[in-house]
């Protein structure tokens, strides 16, 4: 049996403990091996994420450094402009070859909003999904129809079946909640507050001596 690789898409404006909690537990209960950290790429004409993909990655990179399991995959920020998750998964499964298990992680917030990603349904082809609980968002407040039948059709308990199998299974995974986000983070930042202990202190010396979320968030 292949080992299974994971895979946490984000804006990481910044990356912070809550993102290093998910990948770790997801991690450990589903036995990945790897968790690849994806950065998405900056909108052309956007606001949002505001930071650079330069300055985003070096954070990612700096959070996972102490990690053996995390990797940085650069391959949508290099892409520049914005890239579908169908689209890095499709080249991910003909890397890893049509029988290893990719695992797509994600909070329960972003999870809730799956049904209005580009060929949503088609992903559960490419990958399985791993879905956390994240303060805020309750799993069974999902309000699109579509969504919470393909959840309830595919959800499994099981580690085991994920690890058996390529793509196509929904499993919740209970994680330590944190109610860290990157949206906090900023605004603290802003606001002259201390930010120290939500992000590894290498991110937050990198904050400060980039002068990062320093202006007005529009
Ligand atoms: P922002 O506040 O700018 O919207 P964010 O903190 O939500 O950012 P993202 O980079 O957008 O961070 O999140 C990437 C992924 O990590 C998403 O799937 C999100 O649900 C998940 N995630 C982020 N923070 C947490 C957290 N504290 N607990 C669980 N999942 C999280």
């Amino acid at each position: 049996m292949q080992g299974s690789l994971g895979i946490l898409g984000g804006t990481f404006d910044p990356v912070h403990f809550g993102h290093l909690r998910l990948a770790q537990e997801v991690a450990g209960a589903l036995a990945l091996n790897e968790v690849r950290f994806i950065p998405g790429g900056t909108p052309p004409h956007r606001a949002t994420p505001r930071t650079s993909a330069e300055h985003r990655v070096a954070m990612v990179k700096l959070a996972i450094a102490d990690n053996p399991m995390f990797h940085i995959d650069e391959r949508e920020t290099r892409r520049g402009g914005l890239s579908y998750t169908f689209d890095t998964l499709t080249e991910l499964r003909s890397e890893v070859g049509a029988a290893a298990p990719l695992v797509l992680i994600m909070g329960a917030d972003a999870f809730s909003a799956f049904d209005t990603w580009h060929r949503w349904r088609d992903i559960f082809g490419l990958a399985h999904i791993a879905v956390a609980h994240r303060p805020g968002t309750a799993l069974a407040d999902i309000k699109s129809e579509a969504l919470s039948v393909e959840f309830a059709q595919r959800r499994v308990d099981d580690a085991a079946i994920i690890a058996g199998a390529p793509a196509g299974a929904i499993v919740v995974v209970p994680i330590t909640a944190l109610d860290i986000s990157a949206t906090a983070i900023r605004e603290a930042i802003q606001a002259k507050r201390n930010a120290r202990y939500l992000t590894p202190a290498a991110v937050i010396q990198y904050i400060e001596y980039n002068h990062l979320f320093l202006k007005e968030i529009s």
